[in-house]
Order: C-alpha cells, then sequence, then structure tokens
C-alpha cells in the first residue's frame, strides 16, 4: 500500500512496518514537515526535505500523516 497526500488515515502496515519517503523531484523545501514532526524530518544543507527515521513506529503515524497533509508539494509517501 502506498499513500501520498490522502485525507485517509495511515494504518500500520500488514507486516507492521511503515516506510516514509520525501519524493526529491516534488520536494521545493519549505520545510513544513521539519517544523510539523522535527523528530522524523529535517532539511538538509540544500534545504530539501530528508526523512530522518525510517521506518518509522506506529506511535508516530499521526505526526507523519500530519506531515503529508501539510506538506504543499505532495512529496511525502508512506508505503509498507
Ligand atoms: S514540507 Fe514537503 S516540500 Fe516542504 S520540505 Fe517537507 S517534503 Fe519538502
Amino acid at each position: 500500500m502506498t499513500l501520498g497526500n490522502s485525507p485517509a488515515p495511515l494504518m500500520e502496515g500488514d507486516c507492521g512496518v511503515t516506510h516514509v519517503t520525501i519524493n526529491g523531484d516534488r520536494c521545493q523545501g519549505h520545510g513544513r514537515c521539519a517544523l510539523i514532526a522535527p523528530h522524523l524530518f529535517d532539511v538538509d544543507d540544500s534545504g530539501l526535505g530528508v526523512v530522518l527515521v525510517d521506518p518509522v513506529a506506529s506511535t508516530d503515524l499521526a505526526d507523519v500523516e500530519e506531515a503529508i497533509l501539510t506538506c504543499p508539494e505532495n512529496a511525502i509517501a508512506v508505503a509498507d
């Protein structure tokens, strides 16, 4: 299962592992992900978003979902 900027709530994958990615072609470096969840996202030296924790813990899925919904470029995705 792969979700992008979807209003559907994130669910932990069947295997219990959820991976988070940032599409570097879409990311424009707004940094909103790092503001929303600084324990999960940061920006690199060029200002683009990076994932700090992968896979993410089930307790962090709500923060990942908020970052996905806040990213104006639809650059953040999750997959099992
Ligand atoms: S909010 Fe989206 S566009 Fe902005 S840095 Fe994060 S991933 Fe990139």
